[in-house]
């Protein structure tokens, strides 16, 4: 049973990119978490949980009285205890008390509850290890590009100096205005060296888009490999796991795609029933990540005919 939840935050910005995609900033009374050795208290690519009490309904009203649920950080640690969060409005929600539309109403000023205690694992720390020199080709569809922001600032922070040549963000869109972050990401580029490559999946309704065309994944499709290692910047065939490392975040679609794109190179996923489905040996290192914001599952492994296509695939990219 939800309960009232207790406020321990503030808004204290936002800043609205479309009528349903929205940046947020929240300041926590206090941070509840221990700090890390390093002296920070989360790790770039992490997610706390927020919260709201129901506004609408009165005692009778069956909803539950408050909604939390996980957003990943899109601000570095570095910058101090005020948390930053990329947020899509979902039309249409699965529960009877959406957080989104808890949130879309709050302005400045308002409270909110945070668990400043922050999780998860889908760290460089914690994926592929802080110091794997290979390309990290970070795939983000819609917000999922918040906890590669984080990741992409923190560096920046810690050494203004720093090069960002060994990451690449591919973010996918429906359209221009869609992109989040998109001019930060492109003095990172200009000034650092991160290979940022946008994609737009309704090119028709922007016409003086000059960028890569379709969803995320699609950039990552056999037959656009080469084309996106050009976008990147890195020779063809650089997309291999002894050269570059994964990093999905967003919706179950991007994510199972992506990873039967790039099965065709060799990536292996970071799942013991589909490693297992897919009979890699346990020896083989696992070369590609994911962060899931839904829970619709990303393969089926019962799915003999497909796990036999998948099987196939990964033989044969040798
Ligand atoms: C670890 C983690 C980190 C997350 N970080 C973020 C984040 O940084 N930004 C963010 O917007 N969401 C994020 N989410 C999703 C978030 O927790 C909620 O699921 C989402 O905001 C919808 O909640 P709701 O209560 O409004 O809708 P619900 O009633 O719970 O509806 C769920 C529906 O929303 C869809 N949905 C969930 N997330 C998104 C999304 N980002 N864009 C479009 N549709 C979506 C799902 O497919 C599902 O159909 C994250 C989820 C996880 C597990």
């Amino acid at each position: 049973m939800a309960k009232l939840l207790e406020y321990n935050a503030t808004l204290a910005a936002r800043e609205d990119l479309e009528d349903t995609l929205s940046i947020f900033k929240i300041k926590p009374d206090e941070v509840q978490a221990k700090k890390l050795e390093d002296g920070r208290w989360f790790v770039p690519g992490q997610y706390v949980t927020i919260g709201l009490n129901r506004t609408e309904g009165g005692e009778d009203d069956p909803r539950p009285v408050s909604v939390r649920r996980p957003m990943s950080i899109a601000s570095a640690p570095e910058e101090g205890d005020t948390l930053e969060f990329y947020i899509r409005y979902v039309n249409h929600p699965e529960s009877d008390l959406p957080l989104t539309h808890q949130m879309w109403p709050i302005k400045t000023g308002d409270r909110i509850y945070m668990r400043s205690v922050a999780t998860g694992k889908f760290t460089l720390r914690d994926t592929i290890g802080d110091d794997d020199p290979r390309l990290k080709i970070m795939v983000a569809a819609g917000t999922g590009l918040a906890p590669f922001i984080s990741i992409a600032r923190s560096r920046i922070l810690r050494d203004p100096n720093a090069r960002l040549d060994d990451l690449v963000i591919l973010h996918g869109a429906s359209y221009p205005s869609s992109l989040g972050y998109r001019e930060e990401l492109e003095m990172l580029q200009e000034k650092h060296g991160l290979r940022y490559v946008p994609s737009v999946s309704r090119p028709k309704e922007a016409p003086d888009w000059k960028g890569a065309h379709g969803r995320v994944e699609a950039l990552l499709q056999p037959e656009r490999l080469e084309e996106t290692e050009r976008a990147m910047g890195v020779a063809p065939g650089t997309l291999r796991p002894d050269k570059a490392a994964i990093l999905i975040c967003g919706l179950e679609g991007t994510i199972a795609e992506t990873i039967k794109g790039l099965l065709t190179r060799g990536f292996i996923p970071d799942n013991k029933r589909l490693r297992r489905g897919l009979q890699v040996a346990e020896d083989v290192p696992t070369s590609l990540f994911w962060e899931q914001y839904d829970t619709t599952p990303v393969i089926d492994v019962k799915d003999e005919a497909l796990m036999e296509t998948l099987r196939a695939t990964l033989r044969a990219s040798g």
